[in-house]
């Protein structure tokens, strides 16, 4: 028999324990061995450990090499930040602007994979949207590198290196192969910021050019937004800087049904981290209201990673069907389910279908 998946489980803020309770419940149904290592981050492990980022956490998560995250709130504005130090590491201490971000970085994962289409059932504007979305993940102006020049000036700095770029790239390339996807655009500003997008456009075709079979284009970022909106079928694959990753993610989730049904990865070389596009969701939080889906994709996700990919396509065709009958799903979908009650029609569907 082999050994059971380790996962780090983290359920965050907000609706994150909610929708995590959900993705874990489905995983199990499906048949998985995995064994869920809880683990804390985020503003509810600030109250209870002292810290929104326990190095516990990140320890945990460097040794079993792959978490199912839920959202972590970060306070808007303001000086928060997140001091991390690592025991035995001489380094001064580093500091993040949230604890995503600082799970990102200390963990080395350097792209977020964000698939973006449509189910069935979900009422959206647009049908037969399929899109795959590459954020460079480790830089940018998410560096979170700002000051007050002086009282009335406020700085950021964008950093964009060939070796960051070059690394997103092929990771976009060898996915594409290995998915079948044909085409990538390449997102920009380089008409304004010639240096830091200018490099990370000239850098990125090197790399991509050299995968013949891929289809290689650009657009700066504001013209990618109207096509989006009005033309999301011309795009296939689209690879981008930190910032414009994380906007246009928004964007095209809201093409397909909003950020309820919207999933996510960030990968790195030893390690995964598995979450859905959304945030905390102050708003509906503790209402077993939020939409599940989201996390239920990124779990789907993650079982692809793992080399589950029988129990990843059972779970996303139960989670179909039940999205296309509509009698169990949450309010932002339309239904009146709560959270708990579609992840058990989910899981009811999975046992069906055995
Ligand atoms: P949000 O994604 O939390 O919410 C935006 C809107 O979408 C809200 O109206 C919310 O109710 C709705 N929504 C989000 N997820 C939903 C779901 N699963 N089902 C139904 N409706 C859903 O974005 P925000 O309000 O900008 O951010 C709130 C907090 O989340 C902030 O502290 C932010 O920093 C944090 N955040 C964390 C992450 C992360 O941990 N990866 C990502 C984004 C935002």
């Amino acid at each position: 028999m082999s050994a059971p998946h380790d996962i780090v489980l983290l359920p965050g803020d907000g609706i994150g324990p909610e929708v995590t309770a959900a993705a874990r419940l489905v995983v199990d149904a499906a048949g998985v061995d995995v064994r869920w290592l809880p683990g804390q981050a985020g503003l509810e492990a600030a109250r209870e450990a002292g810290n929104p980022l326990p190095e516990a956490t990140v320890d945990a998560i460097r040794r079993h090499g792959l978490s199912m995250k839920g959202p972590t709130a970060t306070p808007f504005g303001g000086s928060y930040r997140i001091e991390f130090e690592a025991a035995g590491d001489s380094s001064a201490p580093r500091s993040y602007p949230s604890v995503t971000v600082a799970l990102r970085k200390e963990l080395g994962l350097f792209v977020n994979v964000r698939p973006v289409r449509n189910y069935p059932g979900i009422p959206s504007r647009y049908r037969d949207v399929d899109l795959v979305i590459f954020r460079e993940n480790s830089e940018d102006l998410y560096l979170g590198i700002e000051r007050m020049r002086d009282a009335d000036t406020a700085e950021a700095t964008k950093i964009i290196t060939r070796g960051a770029t070059e690394r997103v790239a092929r990771f976009a390339a060898d996915y594409m192969r290995r998915t079948q996807r044909k085409r990538v655009s390449i997102i920009h500003k380089s008409n304004i910021l010639k240096l830091t997008d200018g490099l990370f456009l000239e850098a990125a075709r090197a790399v991509l050019e050299q995968t013949p079979e891929i289809e290689v284009g650009q657009r700066v970022v504001d013209a990618l937004c109207l096509d989006l909106v009005m033309q999301p079928h011309s795009y296939d694959c689209l690879l981008l800087p930190n910032l414009y990753g994380d906007i246009v993610s928004d964007l095209a989730a809201g093409l397909v049904g909003g950020l309820g049904v919207a999933p996510g990865a960030n990968i790195g070389t030893d390690c995964a981290m598995f979450e859905a596009v959304h945030g905390t969701a102050p708003d509906i939080a503790g209402k077993d209201v939020a939409n599940p889906t989201a996390m239920i994709l990124s779990a789907v996700m993650m079982l692809r990673y793992l080399g589950e990919g029988d129990a990843a396509e059972r779970i996303e065709s139960a989670l179909s069907t039940v999205l296309a009958d509509q009698s169990s799903v949450t309010p932002d979908l339309g239904g009146t389910a709560g959270t708990r009650k579609m992840a058990d029609a989910v899981v009811e569907n999975l046992i069906r279908s055995r």
